[in-house]
């Protein structure tokens, strides 16, 4: 049984010189960002797997493009909680730390964390499906994908589509800072997204400690050495301050 002491686990992150964590759409839940999975996972009765995909916006660009209008109309309007500032302060006080996120929403960049991985790209980024130039993309009010400036091209939302590799090196590193980081922290992700979910395991087999944070027990809590079980915003100060 992984423990569920506060005291416990807080004396392991104060002694760890080397930090690895990994957040999932739990942490943004806190700031009123919908995950996929919870309340909220749904739009115009489609399901997320249904519309982050090639093959949908292949199939119908304009929706998708609207559903992506949407959540930055939401994300727009969302702040960082305590969870994200507390990682911030982790960060600073950590020698060896580094964060890597599924989330697309960029509140840990807004919050003050200076070594994100963004494993799973970012929402207000535009990719161009021609030449691949990339640009910041802050609008929502549009009824169809927009044109690349440079070469006419059409453009994507800069994400990691289901069924799409990671940006190059991205999931290396995060697995580099699994296998040799005294404790991986995993807060508010489901744990079913692949590869994301296989650092927990990764760092468990590599004999080291693994603490997880989130709402519900997720399957890697059998790789745990420490679960807390509550919302995210509420235990990561907790455990970090
Ligand atoms: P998910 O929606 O599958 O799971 C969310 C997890 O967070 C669940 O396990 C739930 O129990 C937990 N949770 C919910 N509220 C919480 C809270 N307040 N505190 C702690 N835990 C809480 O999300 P996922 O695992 O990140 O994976 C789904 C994919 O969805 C990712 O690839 C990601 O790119 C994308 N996504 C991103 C955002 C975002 O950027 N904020 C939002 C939704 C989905
Ligand atoms: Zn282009």
């Amino acid at each position: 049984m992984p423990s569920s002491s506060l005291l416990e686990i807080r004396g392991w992150i104060h002694d760890a010189s080397a930090i690895l964590v990994m957040t999932g759409a739990g942490i943004s839940a806190d700031s009123g960002v919908p995950t996929f999975r919870g309340a909220g996972g749904l739009w115009r009765q489609h399901r997320p797997e249904e519309l982050a995909t090639a093959e949908a916006f292949a199939r119908d660009p304009a929706l998708v493009w609207a559903w992506y209008d949407w959540r930055r109309s939401l994300i727009s309007g969302c702040a960082p909680n305590a969870a994200h500032q507390a990682l911030v302060a982790l960060e600073e006080r950590c020698p060896r730390f580094l964060l890597a996120t599924q989330n697309v929403d960029g509140l840990h960049g807004l919050a003050g964390s200076r070594d994100v991985i963004e494993l799973h790209g970012a929402i207000f980024t535009t990719r161009c499906q021609r030449c691949g130039a990339s640009r910041e993309d802050r609008s929502f009010s549009r009824a169809a994908p927009p044109r690349c400036a440079a070469c006419g091209g059409p453009e994507r939302p800069g994400v990691v589509w289901f069924g799409e590799s990671l940006p190059v090196g991205a999931m290396e590193r995060a697995a580099d800072a699994a296998l040799t980081s005294d404790l991986t922290l995993i807060i508010g992700t489901s744990g079913v997204v692949y590869p994301a979910a296989g650092l927990a395991e990764l760092a468990h087999r590599a004999g080291k400690r693994v603490v997880i944070v989130n709402l519900d027990p997720i399957e890697q809590v059998g790789f745990a050495d420490g679960f807390l079980q509550g919302r995210a915003a509420d235990v990561v100060p907790a455990l970090v301050d």
